[in-house]
């Protein structure tokens, strides 16, 4: 009669995918890095546009915190269900860290207008008298229907 091994034990040179019912992969685990067998190795490399799909839905193409978190519960779903690997999990949740701060950094920019049309590389509105010189050369738009109203 065999040995019935407890399923609670976790084994790091098995395969790390596990069941609905939390039961570890019997298959050895092929790669290192991954920690998963050749078969949910391929299962977890299969769908890129699947998870896109999931992951940019509801983002609000990560404009704002709502958007960022409706993707980040995305990526918790698919990493819960074993659907992505640890690894590009990380990735995309440190991506979406720094988006998520970047967002608290535009909103305090100091110079928001640099660069745009009508403003100098420093955020300094362009003195008219330097458009109409920059205007007869024939080179420029109006600054005024390019810049954007706030
Ligand atoms: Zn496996």
């Amino acid at each position: 009669m065999k040995a019935k091994s407890p399923d609670s034990i976790f084994t790091p040179a098995r395969c790390q995918h596990r069941t609905a019912a939390g039961r570890q992969c019997r298959s050895l685990a092929s790669d290192p890095s991954s920690g998963f067998c050749p078969h949910h190795a391929a299962y977890l490399d299969d769908d890129h546009t699947d998870f896109l799909a999931a992951l940019t839905q509801k983002a609000c193409r990560f404009q704002n915190a709502q958007g960022i978190n409706h993707s980040l519960g995305a990526l918790y779903t698919l990493a819960a269900q074993g659907r992505i690997s640890p690894r590009r999990a990380s990735v995309l949740a440190y991506i979406s860290s720094l988006l998520l701060r970047s967002l608290t950094a535009i909103d305090n920019d100091l110079y928001p207008k640099a660069g745009r049309p009508g403003f100098s590389p420093n955020g300094e509105p362009i003195v008219q008298d330097d458009v109409d010189a920059i205007d007869d050369a024939g080179q420029s738009e109006d600054p005024a229907k390019s810049q954007k109203p706030n």
